[in-house]
C-alpha cells in the first residue's frame, strides 16, 4: 500500500512495485509477487535485517538468483518500507507462475464478485451470471481519462485506453473480444458501445441514443437461443465507432460475418430461431395485427416450432418478447427507418414464416411420377400476397426449374423433397438479404455528417463480437465455420501477443527472452489452405453434381493428413477435428447442400417481379453486398500486404479475386460456395482489424449452468490453457506493448523536455532526454524505436496534460 504522502508513486521505480492493497485488483506481471509479499514480513519475528532478507526463499530466487542484484534488492525493499510502504513487491522476480495461482487468483476475486483482472494490457472478464451495480454514468466518469491503476480493473477502462490510444496516437484502434459462447461477448460490446458514446462527448444526444440502439436492433434479427446460450450470436459482428480527430462521436458503421441462416428453416431440439419472430408475435398480438401482417396464428408456425412443442398462446403473451419488439419499433424510428421500410420488413418476416407452412404432395400421373403440388394454398398465397407476387408464379418456381441446355429451354418438375428444398432456400435467401439489407440501412443512417467531418480525417474504434467458440453434441457445418472464425481469431491474438512482438525484439536488436506459445498455424493452414485445405477440398466436391456427403468424407480422408483431423471408427459420416480450444466432432450430413446454399434461378425471377420495393432491393442484380465490394476490393488487397507472412503471401494467402463473388449468385463464372465466400469474408474482417492498434478482451465462462457465483475451477482452467493466457502472463510481464519510432515519439511529447518553439531533431538522443526528464524507468531503445511498457504510455500522457 502506496503512502500517498510519499513522493514520487512507487511504482515507477524500474524493479519494486508498490500495489495498492484497498483494490488488490491486477493479475499481471505484479499480482502473483503480490501475494507472496502480502505474507512476506509476517515471515520474520522481528523487522528483518537485509541478511535476513536474503535467506528468504522469495529472494533467493528473485533477480535471475544475482547476489549482487538480490542485495540491493533486499536494502531497496527495507527503505521503502522505511519510507511508508507497506507492501512491496518485485517485477522482476523470476517467479513461475503457475495456472493454479491465476485461478486461485481469480476465484478469490470472483466470489467477491471482481469479475475484470487485468493481465498486462489484456483483460480477463469472467461472466457474473446476474447484474452488476458497476456500470452506470458515474463508473463512466469514474473510469474517464484515468490511470489504470487508480480504479479496479473494469471493461471501461479497456474502452476508455482505446479511445485514448485512438485521440493521443491519431491511430485506429480496434477491440477484440473473444471466448466461448456464452462467456460474455455481447454483454462486453455493448458496455464498450456505452463507454465509448460516453466519452464521444455526444454534443449530439440524438446520434448518441442511434448508436446505442444499433446493437439490440442487429442482434433481434442476428442472435437466437440456444443450448448454451439465451441470447448467443449467430453472426458475427465488427461495430466501428467513428470519431473526429479530437474524440468526438460522428457515426458509425457495422460489418455482418457469416448468418447462420439455416436457423431459419430449422433448429435443433431446444434451441429456437432468431428473436425477431417472436418478438413480432408478441408485439403485434398486443397492437392487434397479427391479421393485418397474416401471421398464422392458430399454432406456431413450422420454422418456429416443427415439433409442436410451443403453444401459440406462450409466445404471444410473452412480456419479455413484447417489451424487445417495443425496443425495436423505438430502434428503428430512432435511427431513421422510415414506417414503410418497417413495415416491409414485417411483412418479409411473415412472408417467410407462411412460406414455411407451404406444404407438397406429389402428383403422379401417366407420364410423370416426379411432379409435385400445393394441395393446400392458403399457406402459398398468403405469402405471395405479403411478397406481392403472383401465388401461380410462386408456385410454379416452387415446383418446377428452368434448365437451359444446348440453347432450349426445358421445364423441369420437382419432387416433393426437391421442391421443399428449394421452398426452404428461397426463406433462407430472403432472411439473410433481409438482414444485410437492414444492416446497410443503419450503415447508411449513421454514416458520418461529411459536413462536420471529412470522412478521411475521422478515426474509428472497431469493436469485434463474433460467435464464440461451439462444441454441441452434435456439430454440422455452422459449427465448422463458426469454429474456423474463432480458430482465425486465435491465430491473430497469438501473432499481435507472441509472433509479432517477438519478431520486432528480434529485429530492432531488444534483449528479451522468447516465450513459447501454442501456434495453431497448422491447424488453420489444414483449414484456409488452397488447394488441398479442407474449404478447398468441400467446395471442390460441391462442384460434382454426383457427390455425396460420404464422398466428401472420403475425400477428407484421402487427402487431409494432419494429426489435427481425424476419422473415427465405427461413427458414420463423422470426422473429428483438434481445435485449439478442445476436440470437436463434426457429422457431415447435409454439408454439401450447405455449402453450395443453391437459390435457384427461377425463385430470383418471380422475386423480382415483386411489386414490394424493399423485396425489388433485396433480388435485384448486382446483390447488396456488391455496393461495398471496390472499396473492399481495394482494402482486402492492401491489407494483405500489411498481414504477417502467414496471411498475407505464401500458403495461407486468400485469393482475393476468387472471394469477391457473392454465394449465391449464380453468374458464367463457377458460382460461389458458402466456403468460399466464408474465407473472404474472414479476409475482409482481417483487414480491418490489422489496420488498428488491438486491445483484447477475453470472455470466461466460470460454469457450464449458468449460474451466479459458480466456479468451476476445471472449465476456467481450460479456457485458460487453450486461450494461451497463461503464456500471456509470462509474455506480458517483460512485455513492450509500445514500440514507437523516435520520430513519431519526440514529435509527440518534446513538449515534456524542449520549448514549444524549439522543434527538437526527431533524433534518438532527443528521445533519451525526453524519457529521462520524464522520469521514466525501463524503457529500453531498439535501432528505430522506443520500447514502453503499457504503464509508461499512461505515465507520459499525464505528464503531456499537466504540461
Ligand atoms: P455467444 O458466442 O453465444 O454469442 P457471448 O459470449 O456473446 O456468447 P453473451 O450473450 O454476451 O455471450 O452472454 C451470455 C449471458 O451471460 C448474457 O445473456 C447475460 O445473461 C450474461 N452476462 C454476460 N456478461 C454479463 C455482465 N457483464 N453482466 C451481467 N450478465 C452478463
Ligand atoms: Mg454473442
Amino acid at each position: 500500500r502506496r503512502n500517498t504522502s510519499v513522493g514520487t508513486p512507487f511504482w515507477m521505480a524500474p524493479e519494486v512495485i508498490a500495489c495498492e492493497q484497498q483494490y488488490d485488483y491486477s493479475y499481471d506481471a505484479r499480482c502473483d509477487v503480490w501475494s507472496l509479499v502480502f505474507n512476506f514480513f509476517s515471515d520474520f519475528e522481528a523487522r528483518p535485517s537485509v541478511t535476513h532478507l536474503l535467506e528468504h526463499p522469495f529472494i533467493k530466487q528473485a533477480q535471475g538468483k544475482d547476489v549482487a542484484l538480490q542485495q540491493q534488492l533486499a536494502a531497496l525493499i527495507l527503505e521503502q518500507q522505511e519510507a511508508g510502504y507497506e507492501i512491496i513487491c518485485c517485477s522482476d522476480i523470476h517467479v513461475q507462475i503457475s495456472v493454479e495461482t491465476i485461478i486461485s487468483h481469480l476465484q478469490k476475486r470472483y466470489d467477491e464478485l471482481q469479475v475484470y483482472t487485468y493481465v498486462g494490457d489484456i483483460l480477463i472478464a469472467l461472466n457474473p451470471f446476474q447484474n452488476l451495480s458497476i456500470y452506470s454514468p458515474q463508473f463512466s466518469k469514474l473510469y474517464h481519462g484515468m490511470k489504470r491503476a487508480d480504479n479496479p480493473p473494469h471493461i471501461f477502462a479497456t474502452a476508455d485506453a482505446a479511445y485514448r490510444g485512438m485521440v493521443t496516437f491519431c491511430k485506429d484502434q480496434c477491440i477484440i473480444i473473444s471466448g466461448e459462447s456464452g462467456a460474455g461477448k455481447t454483454e462486453s460490446a455493448h458496455l464498450i458501445v456505452q463507454h465509448l458514446t460516453f466519452l464521444g462527448k455526444a454534443n449530439n444526444r440524438t446520434l448518441r441514443e442511434k448508436i446505442l440502439q444499433v446493437n439490440p436492433l442487429v442482434e433481434a434479427f442476428g442472435n437466437a437461443c440456444t443450448a448454451i446460450n439465451d441470447n448467443s450470436s449467430r453472426f458475427g459482428k465488427y461495430l466501428e465507432m467513428k470519431f473526429t480527430p479530437t474524440g468526438a462521436v460522428i457515426g458509425a458503421k457495422i460489418s455482418e460475418y457469416l448468418l447462420e441462416k439455416s436457423r431459419v428453416i430449422k433448429q435443433a431440439t431446444g434451441e429456437k430461431n432468431f428473436h425477431i419472430f417472436y418478438y413480432i408475435y408478441a408485439g403485434l398480438y398486443h397492437q392487434d395485427k397479427l391479421k393485418t401482417y397474416s401471421l398464422p396464428d392458430r399454432t406456431p408456425p413450422r420454422y418456429i416450432d416443427s415439433q409442436h412443442r410451443t403453444v401459440m398462446q406462450d409466445i404471444v403473451s410473452s412480456k419479455l418478447y413484447k417489451e424487445q419488439f417495443d425496443a425495436i419499433q423505438e430502434g428503428f424510428r430512432n435511427i431513421g427507418f422510415t414506417e414503410e421500410e418497417v413495415n416491409s420488413v414485417y411483412r418479409i418476416l411473415s412472408a417467410i414464416l407462411n412460406t414455411g407452412n407451404i406444404e407438397f404432395a406429389s402428383i403422379t400421373t401417366q407420364h410423370q411420377t416426379d411432379k409435385s403440388e400445393v394441395p393446400n394454398a392458403e399457406a402459398l398465397e398468403t405469402a405471395a400476397s405479403l411478397l406481392s407476387i403472383g401465388p401461380e408464379e410462386l408456385q410454379e418456381a416452387l415446383t418446377s426449374q428452368c434448365v437451359v441446355t444446348r440453347g432450349e429451354t426445358i421445364i423441369r418438375t420437382n419432387t416433393v423433397d426437391k421442391a421443399a428444398d428449394v421452398r426452404d432456400a428461397m426463406s433462407k435467401a430472403l432472411y439473410g438479404r433481409l438482414f444485410s439489407w437492414i444492416v446497410n440501412r443503419i450503415n447508411s443512417l449513421l454514416q458520418p455528417d461529411m459536413n462536420i467531418c471529412a470522412a478521411e480525417s475521422g478515426m474509428n474504434v472497431g469493436i469485434l463480437d463474433i460467435f464464440g467458440f461451439e462444441n454441441f453434441k452434435k456439430n454440422s457445418f455452422e459449427q465448422l465455420c463458426i469454429n474456423i472464425a474463432n480458430e482465425q481469431i486465435q491465430f491473430y491474438f497469438n501473432q499481435h501477443i507472441f509472433a509479432l512482438e517477438q519478431m520486432e525484439y528480434q529485429s530492432e536488436g531488444v534483449d528479451a527472452s522468447l516465450v513459447e506459445y501454442e501456434d495453431n498455424r497448422p491447424i488453420l493452414d489444414m483449414f484456409l489452405q488452397k488447394p488441398m485445405g479442407l474449404l478447398s477440398l468441400m467446395d471442390e466436391e460441391s462442384r460434382f453434381p454426383q457427390a455425396t456427403d460420404q464422398t466428401l468424407v472420403d475425400k477428407f480422408e484421402d487427402n487431409l493428413r494432419c494429426k489435427y483431423f481425424w476419422i473415427p471408427k465405427r461413427v458414420e459420416l463423422c470426422f473429428g477435428i483438434q481445435h485449439y480450444a478442445g476436440k470437436v466432432m463434426y457429422n457431415v450430413n447435409g454439408f454439401l447442400e450447405k455449402n453450395r446454399d443453391t437459390l435457384p434461378a427461377d425463385i430470383v425471377v418471380v422475386l423480382r417481379t415483386s411489386e414490394n420495393k424493399l423485396l425489388q432491393q433485396l433480388f435485384s442484380s448486382p446483390l447488396t453486398k456488391t455496393g461495398n465490394l471496390a472499396t473492399s476490393r481495394a482494402r482486402v488487397t492492401a491489407a494483405s500486404r500489411s498481414l504477417p507472412p502467414q496471411l498475407g503471401s505464401g500458403r495461407t494467402k486468400v485469393d482475393t479475386m476468387e472471394m469477391m463473388r457473392h454465394p449465391e449468385e449464380t453468374t458464367s463464372m463457377r458460382r460461389q460456395t458458402v466456403a468460399s465466400y466464408f474465407r473472404y469474408s474472414l479476409m475482409d474482417l482481417l483487414s480491418k482489424m490489422v489496420v488498428g492498434q488491438p486491445h483484447f478482451v477475453r470472455c470466461i465462462k466460470p460454469n457450464d449452468d449458468r449460474q451466479a457465483l459458480r466456479f468451476c475451477k476445471e472449465r476456467v482452467m481450460v479456457q485458460l490453457r487453450y486461450t494461451g493466457i497463461l503464456e500471456t502472463v509470462n509474455i506480458r510481464r517483460q512485455g513492450y506493448s509500445h514500440r514507437i519510432t523516435f520520430e513519431e515519439f519526440v514529435n509527440r511529447y518534446y513538449y515534456l523536455a524542449f520549448r514549444a518553439h524549439q522543434m527538437p531533431e526527431t533524433s534518438r538522443e532527443n528521445a533519451v532526454a525526453i524519457l529521462q526528464r520524464a522520469k521514466l524507468e525501463g524503457w529500453v531503445l531498439g535501432t528505430t524505436k522506443v520500447f514502453l511498457r503499457y504503464y509508461h504510455v499512461e505515465q507520459l500522457n499525464l505528464l503531456l496534460r499537466e504540461v
